[in-house]
């Protein structure tokens, strides 16, 4: 209800608010008109009926998104679910207000936060968020909706680069390590090879190398810390923390033992994974860059 409302309710001297009361009964006469309600107070529970002769029920709305829980739809403490509020990773980009807190996922009418809840609001948004759509799905820099937990689908348009033989499908996925959400491409089948991209890249650095190889081999291709679609911490940078990053993904696919190609600060990444596993790391590629021993 709105705040004028309230304050036309509260100074009309013909309406007595009545808090933490609900309607215990009805009495009325035979030919069923109403002429008295019980009302029961729900602090004390003591009933008192007053001579009223028309009731009106607001019964409120619940909204139907018990099924929304887990997959990172933000909602409300009604359950309603809230737009327009984009997570701090997002703050740059410019979000629908019909936006909710997953990318790609919009929502309109009575179900949405803070929507007028009145057919011509939902007719009107619901004309809204096409434009809204058509400019989420034309903008491929934006995450794809596989940045949710548990939401997690191939990438139809980097399958179709990375593998226009259709023999294997590549996809981009979401993994829980180390305390933070690493995204990672993987491709292929076979012995597994881990590639760790560098400085201002992302796991799409690999993608042609990731072709080549998924002919044969299971490829992984992380983001790693703070890059691309992987978390952002404040903190967890040095190289250890990072590689102990990749070896928890690693063994989340259930795999023992790799080989690992790092370029530029993820050859530093990969050192640092091979010097932490020695045991665990087949073959070691390290390319354009530096490493010395702290970058254990
Ligand atoms: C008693 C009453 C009187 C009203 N009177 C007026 C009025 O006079 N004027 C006015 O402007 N507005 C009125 N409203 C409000 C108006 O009806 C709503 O604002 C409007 O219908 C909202 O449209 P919507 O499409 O957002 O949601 P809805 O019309 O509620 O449509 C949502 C649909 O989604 C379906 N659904 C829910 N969950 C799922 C699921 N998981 N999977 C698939 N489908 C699902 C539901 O079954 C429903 O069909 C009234 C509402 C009520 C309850």
């Amino acid at each position: 209800m709105s705040r004028y409302l309230i304050e036309r309710i509260e100074a009309a001297p013909n309406i007595e608010l009545m808090f933490n009361t609900e309607v215990a009964g009805l009495g009325g006469t035979k030919d069923a008109s109403l002429e008295r309600v019980r009302l029961r107070s729900r602090l004390s529970a003591e009933e008192s009926a007053f001579e009223i002769r028309n009731l009106f029920l607001f019964v409120g709305a619940d909204p139907a998104t018990g099924w929304l829980e887990g997959c990172g739809v933000t909602v409300d403490r009604a359950g309603f679910v809230v737009t327009g509020a984009q997570d701090d990773k997002r703050k740059a980009q410019a979000a629908s207000a019909l936006e909710t807190s997953v990318p790609g996922v919009f929502a309109v009418g009575d179900v949405r936060s803070g929507s007028v809840k009145r057919v011509g609001g939902a007719i009107g948004e619901g004309a809204q968020v096409v434009a809204a759509l058509h400019g989420f799905l034309g903008d491929t820099a934006r995450p794809a909706l596989n940045s949710v937990s548990g939401w997690q689908r191939s990438d139809p348009a980097l399958s179709l680069k990375v593998n226009a033989a259709g023999r294997y499908r590549m996809e981009g996925k979401f993994a829980d390590v180390n305390g933070i959400k690493l995204h990672y491409l993987i491709a292929g089948r076979g012995d597994p090879i881990v590639l760790l991209h560098g400085f201002a890249e992302t796991s799409h650095m690999w993608l042609p190398l990731i072709a080549k190889l998924s002919d044969k081999h299971t490829v992984i291709a992380p983001d790693l810390r703070g890059f691309g679609q992987s978390s952002a911490p404040s903190d967890g940078y040095t190289k250890a923390a990072m590689a102990q990053d990749i070896h928890a993904l690693v063994k989340s696919l259930k795999y023992d033992r790799i080989r690992l190609v790092g370029h530029d600060i993820g050859l530093m990444v990969a050192y640092a994974y091979a010097a932490q596993y020695p045991g665990e790391v087949d073959r070691l590629v390290l390319m354009e860059a530096f490493f010395s021993a702290r970058h254990r």
